[in-house]
């Protein structure tokens, strides 16, 4: 595992919180923007500015070369799509994900929007998505193992006849976006990195219709399911605690503007 974990004092996880929130507010905007015929490369110029309007920087632009400060993943896209002149179309979805570095300190959060009418199968993707990081979170307490959360995901994408991709995985968060444990989406019981009060992680389902499979693109960023079919992505910002875990980004400014639009999921 390399690394051994870091554990946040109260207040350096109100700092995680605070810019977990500007995450999901930054992503409420988007929420206010995106639909059909709308540009990728706009909702990321929106994004970028009014994150720097809030005295923050864009967590992703400039890491590992990242150029953007959205990624955004249509389709069959599972993470890592880059943001450009890609025009959203009635019944698409996007898992547009963001980071925010505000006071040294990070936050993370996706969330996966439906362009228009999306197709009744694609919601209910969605939606067991939604449920699979729920029960995530609820494994992120003190003395469980990353193993508990991955398995409580797997078990119920896998009970719904999804695809739970191996290649990529749920982190640490603080003072880096990335950092120890790897938070896997799969796994068993009782087994991984013991988790403490204090630690914050980022739980981040990414759930495939089909196979778990995936493929790189020559753009060297976006990954793809194999079999082309839709993948499915949310991602909250945690802080490990006993009993239960505290949630530290949000998506209740991207459902009230949904809600408003009449886009909301459920
Ligand atoms: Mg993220
Ligand atoms: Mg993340």
């Amino acid at each position: 595992m390399g690394r051994s974990t870091v554990r946040l004092s109260d207040d350096e996880i109100a700092l995680v919180r605070e810019s977990s929130l500007l995450v999901g507010r930054t992503l409420a905007e988007v929420a206010r923007a995106i639909g059909p015929g709308v540009r990728t490369g706009d909702l990321d110029r929106l994004a970028e500015q009014f994150i720097r309007d809030h005295g923050a920087v864009p967590g992703f632009k400039g890491l590992y070369g990242c150029p953007s400060t959205l990624l955004i993943s249509v389709n069959e896209q599972v993470v890592h799509g880059l943001p450009g002149d890609r025009v959203l179309r009635d019944g698409d979805i996007a898992s547009i994900d963001c980071g925010v570095l505000m006071n040294a300190f990070y936050g993370d959060s996706a969330y996966t929007f439906m362009v228009g009418e999306v197709a009744e199968p694609v919601k209910q993707l969605l939606q067991v998505t939604r449920e699979c990081l729920q029960l995530g979170i609820d494994q992120a307490v003190a003395n469980n193992r990353t193993g508990d959360i991955g398995y409580a995901i797997q078990h119920h994408a896998e009970s719904n006849g999804y695809g739970v991709v191996r290649e990529l995985v749920g982190h640490g968060v603080g003072r880096k976006l990335h950092e120890p444990p790897e938070v896997p989406n799969y796994g068993r019981r009782g087994q991984g990195a013991r988790l403490h009060e204090g630690m914050v992680i980022a739980i981040e389902p990414m759930i495939n219709m089909g196979v778990k499979e995936v493929v790189q693109h020559d753009d060297g960023w976006t990954i793809s399911t194999r079999d082309a079919k839709p993948s499915a992505h949310f991602e909250h910002t945690v802080a490990v605690r006993s009993g239960q875990a505290e949630v530290l980004s949000t998506f209740s400014y991207i459902e009230d503007v949904l809600k408003a639009r009449h886009m909301a999921l459920a």
